[in-house]
């Protein structure tokens, strides 16, 4: 029988998850459906609930509602309890199992550019929103040598080493001392929106330190090459840009609700098809 799946979040007009989850379930032969919803910040009790009243299967969930939706579910694993937030939800049963595919998401696509070891990796996340609290505790899990955190508000960079990094030696750096010390970093990576569509002109860090080879991963996909990324490639650079992270916290979340993989490449192209007309 054919179950559905859904998104939530607020607004959710551009997501390219429908597109690319629907790809993935036909492909499969899956009877399954996996449809969108915008839910109000005040409306999200009721949209769990409704969840549940209806037998939905599962559920991503993103920007607003990551942290708040965590008190609405029955379980939720290591990992996101670490992080701090839930991105996906399986329903077993009428119980409500929270995890976050973010993280591992981002691993395996610096993994798949770097080309694996990581833990001799020196690393400097930029930001310590909700992307960057997934990205630096799935690397401290890893155990990458070193784990700093620059950020704006230098009082989040602290929190979020406090909450979720355990194992790498961390320091906070304010964005000033990050571009004059990124000589010292195997991998930068962008967690801000800096960069993203509509302004594109702006970058979130100098990068007149860099040596070339130094690994620069950004989360945005929108545009696929931000200028940072262009700046860097232009210095000799190895970028990365967000949409392997997107597809593959998609596959993931895939996974955990069907027991089946997807074809990662279909999800890949679905979603670069997606964004051809919304990229600026
Ligand atoms: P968030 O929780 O709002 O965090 C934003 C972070 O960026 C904060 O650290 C904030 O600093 C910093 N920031 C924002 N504007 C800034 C500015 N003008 N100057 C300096 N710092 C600034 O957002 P998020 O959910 O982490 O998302 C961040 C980005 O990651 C977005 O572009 C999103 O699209 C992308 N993302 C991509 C994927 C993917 O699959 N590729 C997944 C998740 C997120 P303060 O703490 O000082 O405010």
């Amino acid at each position: 029988m054919g179950k559905l799946f859904v998104l939530i979040g607020h607004p959710i007009g551009h997501s390219l998850s429908p597109e690319m989850q629907n790809a993935a379930f036909r492909d499969l032969n899956l009877p399954h459906h996996y449809e969108s919803f915008d839910v109000k910040p005040d409306d999200l009790e009721k949209a769990v609930a409704g969840i549940r009243a209806m037998g939905i299967a599962g559920f991503n969930v993103t920007v607003p509602h990551k942290v708040n939706v965590m008190q609405y579910l029955d379980e939720i694993d290591q990992e996101a309890k670490r992080i701090g937030a839930v991105n996906t939800v399986m329903n077993q049963d009428g119980r409500l199992l929270g995890t976050n595919t973010d993280g591992q998401g981002y691993l395996q696509s610096l993994e798949e550019k770097v080309g694996g070891e990581l833990s001799e990796k020196r690393v400097l996340v930029i930001g310590a929103g909700g992307a960057a609290r997934g990205v630096a505790v799935t690397l401290d899990l890893y155990g990458v040598k070193q784990l700093d955190i620059a950020n704006r508000t230098s009082e989040r960079a602290t929190a979020l080493i406090q909450d979720g990094v355990h194992h790498a030696a961390s320091q906070v750096l304010t964005l000033e001392q990050a571009a004059q010390f990124a000589y010292r970093y195997d991998i930068l990576i962008n967690t801000t929106p800096i960069g993203m569509s509509p302004n594109t002109d702006a970058i979130p860090l100098p990068l007149d330190s860099i040596t070339p080879g130094t690994v620069l991963s950004d989360l945005i996909y929108n545009p696929l090459q931000t200028k940072w990324l262009l700046k860097g490639e232009q210095k000799g650079a190895l970028t990365l840009n967000g949409i392997g992270m997107f597809v593959a916290q998609g596959a993931l979340a895939f996974e955990r609700w069907t027991g089946k993989s997807p074809d990662r490449d279909l999800m890949r192209q679905t979603a670069l098809e997606g964004l051809k007309g919304r990229e600026l």
